[in-house]
This record gives C-alpha cells, structure tokens and sequence, in this order.
C-alpha cells in the first residue's frame, strides 16, 4: 500500500491510546481467541488482570497479553485475578510470567475438578507459581487495586449476602426464570465476579458463572444494581447471559469477549438487545456461527476472521474522572464515547 494510507491506518489505530490520558482509567480486552483475558490499569498506574487465556505452542495469548501490557505502559502486573481454573482462563499463566513480573495472585480456591487430571495439572502449577503470593477471595472481600473500588460479588459459589450500595430492588424478571440443567464444568460456577468502580462508573465480569448462579445475585431481589459496562459472562455463551441477569444489571454499553467460534449465538445477542437502556454492542471477534446481521456493526468487531489468519486486535476502553468513556476498536480506529449513568 502507498506509504501515506500506512501513515493514516497507523494513526487511526494509535487513535485509542491517544485518547486516553494521565489519570484515566483503562480497560483492554485482549483477543484470545475464545479465551479470556482482560487488562484494567487504574489511573493510580497500578494493573490488574483478568485471567490468562489458553496455552499454544507459540505461547500466543501470552504475547499479546505481554503485548497490550506493554502498549499501556505496565512493567509490571500488580495483581493477576484468575477467575477460575479453566484453561481458556489460566493457560497463558506460566508463559507471561516469564514475559513480565506478576504481584499477587488471586482466585476462588481449590478447584472443583480436580478429579479432571488436565485441571489437576494446571492447579497444581497455579499453586506453585503463586506461593507465597496468593490470597483466596471472598464474596464481600475488596480487592486492593489504588485508585478505583473493587468489590468481589461472587466467589466460590457464594454471592455476596447483602446488596451492595443503592442496590437490593426486587426483580420482577424473577417469576418467569427457567432453570438450566446441572452445569457439566462446575469451576464455572466457582468464578469470582466483581464490579469495578471510578466516580460513578462502574464495570462488571463474572467470568463463566453460568445461567443458575447468575440468579443468586438477582433474585429474587437485584444485590448488584446496575452497571455501564458488562463483559459478557463465559464468553457471551447462552449457558450464561439470563434474561434476569442482564435485565437487572442493564448494561450501557457491552462488551462480548468471544471468539470466531465460541460465544454470541443468537438468543444471547436477543436477550442483550431486549434490556433496558442498552445503546451498544462491542465484540472481540465476528461470530462466524452466527448470522452477520445479528452480530454488532462491523465498525465495533475488533477481529473478523479466522483464528489463524487473527491479528489479535484489541479493544480498548478509556474512562475519566467524570464519568465520560471511550470504547476503541484498534482494528480500525472507530471509537465511541458515552456518558456513566449516574
Ligand atoms: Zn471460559
Ligand atoms: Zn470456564
């Protein structure tokens, strides 16, 4: 391509990081392909990540995690949460520590498959890796990250027992909820969830807690409130995502961290459209099982191919100290700025 249009694609993907400045909070949703990975740098300049995605032969999740971490700045991960022990979530885990030092390690506690020999082996170097450097969360437990308040809702199986602040209405939803059957992958529902607060922004991630335990939080009355910002539970897979969930947290803004094949079937991509208040959908991958026209508009997809084409775009978020967020696709450089609710 002509050296000026490299020149403007370079600038519209600098774009992002350009609109963030000193003393925002920011969000990074690395693309894993299906796994999860999530970088939340608080205006303090302290980090925290969320989960570590898969483990390849090329170490890829990894590297752009590594990779995101270094386009904010990080020379350090102060705090590395791992939601649960599944490999889309922990793979990645050994590989970074070797790309960039980690803090302290936190999770829910013992998995609960550890019958399952792969789960087994992957504790068993998760408890190595983070001796001495490990603490068990609670829900009602405050995860200490400078600058912003975190609030761990869900640990374990367990959900907080008293709403959190400006919470706690009664849930009409509640009365037409249809259970799930037994989840086949209990750590799912041992996930830690948290919302994240700065000013009056607030951001959810549950991790893969799965359609029944969602209802602890909101029903029969909602503990949670509501949020701007929700990364889908689990992927945005229909084994998560109730109607009684998201209608209650209602969301603003949503951002699906799926992959080309995993995550945003249809009747999930219905349930987040029917809730209240939502103006957007962004996605870490086009959903190539799904119909386009049910995915969100291109503009706000970060990768759009296969895997193994994948150039592990990211998505970003920058929030001020008013309340005011911009969501970019560093695919393209298209971003969007909205208001927090409060
Ligand atoms: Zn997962
Ligand atoms: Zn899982």
């Amino acid at each position: 391509m002509p050296k000026t249009m490299a020149a403007v694609l370079l600038g519209l993907v600098c774009a992002g990081s350009l609109l963030a400045a000193a003393g925002d909070l920011r969000i990074y949703w690395i693309d894993a392909e299906g796994g999860a990975a999530t970088l939340i740098v608080s205006p303090s300049g302290e980090s925290m990540l969320v989960d570590t995605a898969n483990r390849t032969p090329d170490d890829r999740d990894a590297k752009r995690i590594f990779a995101a971490a270094q386009q904010a700045g990080l020379h350090k991960i102060d705090i590395l949460l791992t939601t649960h022990f599944h490999s889309d979530h922990i793979g990645g885990m050994a590989a970074l520590a070797k790309l960039i030092p980690i803090g302290i390690y936190m999770d829910h506690g013992e998995s609960v498959e550890i019958a399952r020999p792969q789960v087994a082996a992957a504790y068993k170097a998760y408890v190595e890796q983070s001796a001495g450097k490990r603490r068990i969360l609670k829900a009602g437990d405050t995860i200490p990250l400078k600058g912003v308040d975190v609030e761990v809702i869900m640990s374990a199986g367990e959900a907080i027992s008293k709403a959190l602040k400006n919470a706690g209405a009664p849930n009409a939803a509640c009365a037409d909820f249809k259970p799930h059957g037994e989840e086949p992958d209990p750590d799912n529902d041992q996930s830690v969830g948290f919302v994240l607060q700065f000013g009056t922004f607030r951001f959810i991630d549950m991790g893969d807690l799965t359609w029944n335990y969602e209802q602890k939080l909101v029903c029969p009355a909602n503990l949670i409130g509501t949020v701007d910002l929700y990364q889908t539970t689990h992927h945005g897979l229909d084994r998560s995502n109730s109607p009684q969930f998201v209608w209650a947290i209602q969301p603003k803004v949503v951002v699906m961290n799926d992959g080309p094949r995993k995550g945003g079937p249809p009747s999930v991509f219905d349930i987040l459209r029917h809730s209240p208040g939502l103006e957007d959908i962004w996605q870490g991958h086009l959903a190539l099982g799904t119909p386009k026209e049910i995915n969100t508009g291109e503009n706000m997809i970060a990768n759009l191919g296969t895997s193994a084409e994948c150039q592990g775009n990211l998505l970003e978020v920058s929030v001020d100290s008013s309340g005011r967020y911009t969501v970019t696709n560093q695919r393209n450089g298209f971003h969007k700025t909205y208001e927090a609710k409060r």
